[in-house]
């Protein structure tokens, strides 16, 4: 792996044609960076070599002062861009005033900030978490506190069903129900009170379903899958199937909500308002950890003082970022520049079909790209890519993810899109 080749700009870029100096005077390379990293981190990724040390809107720079065009953004934690101007000043005003109480007190940041998140998703009450893995455990509890106290499933006999190819994230609970044996080898024993259907499969769900079951947890697209895509109807069939069966529709919008597919909600394409909808990623703006479980009032209430809690939960500071994003999507901006780049997006991959793509899925601003292994693996395609100045990641073996932040222009997709054809070409 080198870090010295040149980078030759991308087509359409706003950066100059001379490499801007670099803003922060780092004392070490990319290549000394990489290897301390290697050295004193643990091994728990395999990062591309490019280390960024600055970033705005949908560029990052290097340490060498070299730009990249960010094409994965945070795996959607940064729909807004790097540094949006509202979410710093959000976070900027907040850190002059208070920026962790605990919830043992108040802080005035919280309410609104609850507020602001059931105006948004047409939903009652908001628990405040930090990480995405953390809000889907708070899910799993509720839900199965709910199958027992409302339900009235047996003490200790509550199912949840989940589907294949499922990302929910890596605690010990939420890797006992991944089918990917990466993220379970080595990790067990599991949790039980978990079962796994295919993924689309509406009749597969039903069986699956009995006097046991809370809820039915999945992702209304499938973000680390590939950005697997349901057929029309699945998710309206989920809550037909979950409201008729009296279990809680729990939908995982981690990734795919907060206006990456040109909709608020991934849920919104089919109008389906869930029991309870997990968010996280942008939530925090890509500026701290904010996630959240918004559902139901009454599925929410079943949690009491002191059985769930958090110490970073609803602190000012992450209320305050959270607030600032819900703002800016309350304006439809991010939604409807997801719906148009979105169209741009897919044009430009469908004229790539057939020239080193096999196929692709695209939803707003959000695609899976598979490429045709004879051209190179995902990680090939994605280190070539950053050779010539844009970031993606792969994800499973010869796909690739886009998920562009939602403020970058049409030219600068244009031009990632015409680095992704001649790579593909080469
Ligand atoms: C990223 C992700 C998670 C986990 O979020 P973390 O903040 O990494 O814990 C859960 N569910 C989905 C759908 C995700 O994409």
């Amino acid at each position: 792996m080198t870090t010295t080749a040149p980078i030759s700009p991308v087509p359409g870029a706003t950066a100059s044609a001379s490499a801007p100096a670099p803003r922060t005077a780092s004392p070490r390379s990319s290549a000394e960076l990489i290897q301390a990293e290697g050295a004193t981190v643990a091994h728990n990724y395999h990062p591309l070599p490019v280390v960024v040390a600055h970033a705005e809107g949908a560029w990052v720079e290097d340490v060498e002062g070299r730009r990249y065009l960010d094409l994965l953004a945070g795996y959607s934690a940064l729909n807004f861009g790097h540094r949006h101007p509202a979410l710093l000043d959000a976070a900027r005003h907040q850190l002059e005033q208070v920026t962790l109480t605990s919830r043992a007190f108040h802080n005035d940041r919280l309410a609104g900030f609850a507020e602001g998140l059931c105006e948004l998703t047409g939903l009652d009450m908001a628990l405040p978490m930090n990480t995405g893995a953390e809000a889907v455990e708070s899910a799993v509890k509720i839900a199965r506190k709910w199958a027992y106290e409302v339900k009235g499933v047996a003490p200790d006999q509550a199912t949840i069903v989940v589907a294949g190819g499922n990302f929910h994230g890596r605690t010990t609970t939420l890797v006992s129900f991944s089918d990917d044996p990466s993220a379970r080898t080595g990790f067990g024993p599991f949790t039980p009170g978990f079962r796994t259907v295919p993924y689309d499969d509406l009749a597969a769900l039903e069986a699956a379903i009995d006097e046991t079951t809370a809820a039915v947890l999945i992702e209304p697209i499938q973000g680390e899958a590939g950005v697997r895509i349901p057929a029309d109807g699945y998710l309206a069939g989920v809550r037909e199937l979950t409201r008729r069966a009296g279990v809680l529709f729990v939908a995982d919008e981690i990734q795919s909500g907060l206006g990456r597919t040109g909709t608020t909600l991934a849920v919104d394409h089919e109008s389906v308002l869930p029991d309870l909808l997990l968010l996280g990623k942008a939530l925090g703006g890509g500026i701290v950890p904010v996630s959240a479980v918004v559902g139901r009032r009454d599925v929410m209430s079943v949690l009491r003082p002191g059985e769930h809690g958090s110490t970073f939960g609803g602190n000012p500071l992450a209320a305050a970022v959270g607030s600032a994003v819900v703002g800016l999507l309350r304006t439809g901006e991010f939604q409807r520049r997801a719906r148009e780049l979105g169209t741009v997006l897919a044009e430009g991959l469908s004229a790539l079909d057939g020239r080193g793509v096999l196929r692709h899925r695209a939803r707003g601003l959000w695609a899976g790209v598979d490429v045709d292994p004879a051209v190179g693996t995902g990680r090939e395609i994605s280190e070539r890519l950053l050779a010539v100045g844009v970031l993606v990641k792969d994800t499973h073996g010869s796909t690739i993810r886009l998920a562009p932040p939602l403020t970058i222009t049409a030219d600068e997709l244009r031009s990632a899109l015409a680095a992704l054809e001649r790579v593909l070409a080469a």
